[in-house]
């Protein structure tokens, strides 16, 4: 049994004038210990997947079919109690701009000791001690439980934001862009700290990023998502050293310090389409290189391809793409 299983997704958004179809039949699972990457750009559906997981979808967003599971329990249909035990103590939930969210008024170590009172009926004298510990835990002085937001860094905000996950002892942590706005000297101290943590406190990882050099130095697997969509799938070393998929092989030379050989950046012309009809065809066909007529009927199904599977109607002639998408593809 894996520790958490996502089946067959589908997530849509109403607005006062459409629905959005955010997220289209997305399947990956997570197994204990694993490190799991979601990547794809702005867009592409990450935090409407992580939402959906922890039952935090916007008011408008609903899951119209599919199902996710954590430990083999069905997580659609829990009361909002089921759901409080769930967050936090399961699963804990580090947001896409946590750290600018933190409570400006109230000292970090009081925010962090108020989400563990929340949960466990613990004295706050206990509950200081976790604080201490998780502080030391992320590379934090424990002395400086007493300030507030504004007198961290950065990077140190996201520490704590992390260190707040962590006070409970999750089995699957799941963050949401936790280097972006970071530095890059930063950035890496976060990952190295994340995964530093995941192994001395033995947790999962779902880790979403539009940053496939973040993905490809901290996840084991990873899903790469385009239009709601899974385009490829599988461990990362295969997924961006040898790539299947048209989108992966852009995305990959958007950010060629993951790639061997010294090639220039590429960033892959267009944008997403609208998402607000259901995709008839590939949903990255009108900014691929490769794109046939074949490509406008239907969204290719995931087949294996290589050792992973890759969701794309010419997945035959990989090889031959990769050739061609070392030119920048224009
Ligand atoms: P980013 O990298 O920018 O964080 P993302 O991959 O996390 O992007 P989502 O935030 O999941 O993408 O958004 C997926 C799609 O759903 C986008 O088209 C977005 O505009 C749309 N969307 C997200 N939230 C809502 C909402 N509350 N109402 C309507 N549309 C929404
Ligand atoms: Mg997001």
């Amino acid at each position: 049994m894996s520790l958490l299983e996502v089946n067959d997704v589908k997530i849509t958004y109403q607005t006062p004038d459409s629905e959005v179809h955010a997220v289209n039949d997305v399947s990956f699972s997570i197994e204990e210990g694993d490190n799991y990457g979601l990547v794809g750009e702005s867009g592409s559906g990450k935090s409407t997947i992580a939402k959906s997981v922890l039952g935090l979808l916007d008011d408008n967003g609903a899951v119209r079919s599919g199902s996710v599971t954590f430990k083999g329990r069905e997580l659609s249909g829990l009361s909002e109690e089921e759901w409080r035990d769930v967050r936090w103590e399961e699963i804990a939930y580090i947001p896409q701009s946590a750290m600018d969210s933190l409570d400006p008024v109230m000292s970090v170590g009081a925010q962090i000791r108020q989400s563990i009172r929340k949960h466990r009926d613990v004295s706050k004298a206990e509950a200081d001690d976790r604080v201490d510990e998780v502080f030391e835990i992320v590379g934090l002085d424990p002395a400086r439980t007493g300030e507030y937001p504004h007198e961290f860094s950065g990077g140190m905000r996201q520490r704590v934001t992390i260190a707040m996950a962590l006070a409970l002892d999750p089995d699957l942590i799941i963050a949401d862009e936790p280097t972006t706005g970071l530095d890059v000297i930063v950035q890496d101290k976060i990952v190295h700290k994340l995964l530093e943590i995941q192994e001395e406190i033995d947790s999962s990882l779902l880790l979403i990023t539009h940053e496939v050099g973040v993905v490809a130095e901290t996840c084991d697997k990873v899903s790469v998502l385009y239009g709601g969509k899974v385009m490829e799938q599988g461990d990362t070393d295969d997924v961006f050293g040898n790539p299947q998929n048209p989108y992966s092989m852009g995305l990959k030379n958007a950010f060629p310090e993951v790639d061997e050989f010294d090639q220039q950046a590429i960033s892959i012309p267009g944008s997403l389409p609208e998402l607000t009809e259901p995709p008839t065809g590939c949903v990255f066909r009108n900014r691929c290189p490769f794109a046939t007529e074949a490509c406008e009927s239907e969204h290719p199904d995931l087949v294996e391809s290589a050792d992973q599977v890759s969701a794309c109607h010419h997945v035959e002639d990989a090889s031959e793409m990769q050739t061609d998408a070392t030119d920048p593809l224009t």
